[in-house]
C-alpha cells in the first residue's frame, strides 16, 4: 500500500521497504518542520484493516487534540487520508481516502486557521468559499459532499497537506511577519 520507490524520510523509507508492521497506537502528531509533511502523499490502493486502525487512532488523535481534522502525513503516514469532526453543525467523524476537491464557488474567503502540526500559529488564510469533496469511506464506498462554510475550509487545509502544503506557505504578509520568531522557533526546535 505504501509505495515502496517512494523515499519520504527515514523513518518512512524504514517503514516501506522493510514493510514493518504499522502499530496505531504509536503513531503521534508530528509536527514542522518533520520531512513528511512536505511530502506528497500516496494514493490507498486497499482499505485494509491496518488502513482503517491508522484511520479510528487519526479520529482518536484530533479529539484528544481538540482538532477539527488531521490528514495522515500529520502522523506520519505517507497516505492520501484525512479524518474531520466539525462541531458546528455536527458532522460526526468523517473519513475520507483518497479525496478529491472541485471548486464550487471560486471567490476567494478569508478565515483564521491553525494547524496541530503548527502549535501556537494561528494565521488568515485565503481560500475558495465552496468546494465540493468526492472520497472513498472505510468500507469503501464513494461519497461525494458539497459546502460553502467551515466544512470546506477544513477540507482544503487536510487535502493541502496530502500534496506537503502548509498554512505557513500561504499566509499573508503581516501573519508571516508577525510569526516569524515561532517559525524559526520551531525549525530551530526540529533540527535540535
Ligand atoms: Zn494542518
Amino acid at each position: 500500500m505504501v509505495n515502496r520507490t517512494h523515499l519520504w524520510c527515514d523513518l518512512c523509507d524504514r517503514r516501506s521497504i522493510a514493510n514493518m508492521t504499522i502499530v496505531p497506537s504509536e503513531l503521534r502528531i508530528v509536527s514542522y518542520p518533520h520531512p513528511i509533511l512536505r511530502g506528497k502523499a500516496m494514493p490507498i490502493e486497499s482499505i485494509t484493516d491496518e488502513v482503517r486502525a491508522v484511520a479510528q487512532r487519526m479520529i482518536d488523535l484530533m479529539h484528544m487534540a481538540e482538532g477539527v481534522g488531521l490528514a495522515a502525513p500529520q502522523v506520519a503516514m505517507p497516505w492520501r487520508m484525512f479524518v474531520t469532526s466539525v462541531p458546528d453543525p455536527p458532522d460526526g467523524d468523517r473519513v475520507y481516502i483518497n479525496p478529491r476537491l472541485e471548486f464550487t464557488i471560486p471567490e476567494l474567503v478569508v478565515h483564521e486557521e491553525g494547524c496541530l502540526s503548527i502549535p501556537g500559529i494561528n494565521v488568515d488564510i485565503r481560500r475558495p468559499a465552496g468546494v465540493r469533496v468526492t472520497a472513498t469511506d472505510l468500507e469503501g464506498n464513494e461519497f461525494t459532499l458539497e459546502d460553502d462554510d467551515f466544512r470546506a475550509r477544513v477540507w482544503q487545509h487536510e487535502f493541502d497537506h496530502l500534496n506537503g502544503i502548509l498554512i505557513i506557505d500561504k499566509m499573508m504578509p503581516m501573519d508571516r511577519l508577525a510569526n516569524r520568531r515561532a517559525i524559526r522557533d520551531l525549525e530551530a526546535a526540529g533540527s535540535a
